[in-house]
């Protein structure tokens, strides 16, 4: 399956690059809130970042990696663990976290494996390209 996960690739080529996360952890994208969405590049960083699945740390930058063997139950699960973990981020209804996950998924599958992006709210910002081999995991 292919997923989002975090990598340092790119980093450094805006101004607002972080990578705080483990390099090939899966992350996700929190829904932006309000602030964000009136100020994409103002404090709250929720509409930019991705989110560390298992860090619960943020990576502005992330690759499309084809994962052998995941599957949409295992995503499914570490998501479970990370919004049981971090319920303080949001309010998250059995719809929402389910329509999270086809989304997530749906997303990934868009893009070729080795797609470094970035994010501004809903919107994915391709960067640029790694070998497939290194987004390979
Ligand atoms: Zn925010």
């Amino acid at each position: 399956m292919q997923v989002f996960v975090a990598t340092e690739a790119t980093q450094g080529a805006h101004a607002h690059d972080r990578m705080n996360g483990i390099g090939g952890e899966l992350v996700w994208l929190l829904e932006p809130c309000r602030a964000c969405w009136c100020y994409p590049d103002g404090r709250c960083t929720c509409g930019r970042m991705f989110s560390g699945l298992s860090s619960f740390r943020e990576t502005s930058t992330a690759v499309v990696s084809e994962v052998p063997g995941l599957t949409r139950e295992d995503l499914e699960r570490a998501m479970r663990g990370f919004v049981r973990a971090r319920r303080d981020l949001f309010c998250c209804d059995e719809h929402s976290y389910t329509t999270a996950i086809d989304n997530l998924i749906g997303q990934a599958a868009l893009w070729p494996v080795g797609t470094v992006l970035g994010r501004r709210g809903h919107v994915l910002l391709p960067r640029g390209i790694v070998p497939a081999d290194s987004a390979r995991l």
